[in-house]
């Protein structure tokens, strides 16, 4: 990827970086921004070469706690840098539309009338998924938090707009993934999700996968890795490798709320993305 392209992708992300002063990229980016990236320049200029942004006793790089998730709208594409798609024949290839649209609707319907876990009777409404239902990528989450049981969508508000910005660091648009939680539920004042509500609610979240076919699924923050994977290790240890989940490739990324919190782990967000995008490049050979 082009030095110009990252920055890019790094400014969108909110993720400052230090370039010497004297730096081609500096020119070529004073010449031309590319329609659709955020106004303000993610490049500040210094004459030092080390642009490393270290953790600090205000930011420690430490692993993720759960958290909260929401949305905005979306924001223009890359088109240069955007991975490859799948034709219209291979996308709507699995099921013909009229059984699509009946499983997906006779699904949401299970989904809005489920009592199986106690979390049917805190919830205001469920939060079912969005997106593109024949999309490459499947972003899943945790489980609704306040804004998303009141809205029924999940990751809207700051962290969704910082979603919807990792989203476009792999070349894509919010409504060219589908974007869904483990839980369909709110959890009471946020708090982690249950392993008896996992398990309770994954029967949902595996017939979207059937449903949906992803060619990558990108877990998103730690409680959600660590369920879907089945483990206790720290997102540090998930992070860089392949996993598998429901025969689909899976790879991690930090909460977007998280990396609102901690703003030097926005790099790691990066490498993760890249990551993902490497694997997901990988399966189009
Ligand atoms: S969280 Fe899932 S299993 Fe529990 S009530 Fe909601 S939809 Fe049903």
């Amino acid at each position: 990827m082009e030095e110009s392209v990252r920055l890019q992708y790094l400014e969108a992300m909110g993720i400052d970086v230090w370039i010497p002063r004297h730096s081609p990229v500096v020119a070529e980016q004073a010449v031309a921004a590319p329609v659709g990236w955020a106004s303000q320049s993610a490049a500040h200029h210094f004459d030092a070469p080390d642009n490393e942004a270290a953790p600090t006793p205000e930011h420690p790089a430490t692993d993720e706690t759960a958290v909260n998730h929401r949305h905005a709208e979306p924001a223009a594409q890359t088109a240069e840098s955007a991975p490859p798609r799948k034709s219209e024949s291979d996308a709507f290839a699995p099921l013909p539309h009229h059984t699509d649209d009946h499983a997906w609707k006779d699904l949401q319907h299970q989904v809005a009338i489920c009592r199986a876990c106690s979390l049917c009777e805190t919830r205001t409404q469920t939060v079912f998924g969005v997106g593109n239902k024949h999309a490459d990528w499947l972003l899943i989450g945790e489980a609704p938090g306040r804004d998303e049981d009141l809205q029924g969508e999940p990751f809207v508000g700051r962290a969704g707009q910082l979603l919807n910005e990792m989203i476009r660091a792999i070349g894509l648009r919010r409504e060219q993934v589908y974007i869904a939680n483990m839980l369909k539920c709110r959890p009471p004042n946020n708090r982690d999700p249950q392993a008896g509500e996992v398990d309770a609610c994954h029967g949902f979240l595996k017939r979207q996968i059937e449903l949906i076919q992803p060619k990558l699924i990108l877990a998103v923050g730690r409680i959600a890795a660590q369920n879907l994977l089945k483990t206790q290790q720290p997102l540090s240890r998930l992070r860089g490798i392949r996993h598998e989940l429901e025969g689909v490739p899976l790879t991690v990324v930090h909460h977007p709320a998280y990396l609102l919190r901690s703003l030097p782990e926005k790099a790691k967000a990066w490498e993760d993305l890249q990551f993902a995008l490497s694997v997901y490049q990988s399966l189009q050979l």
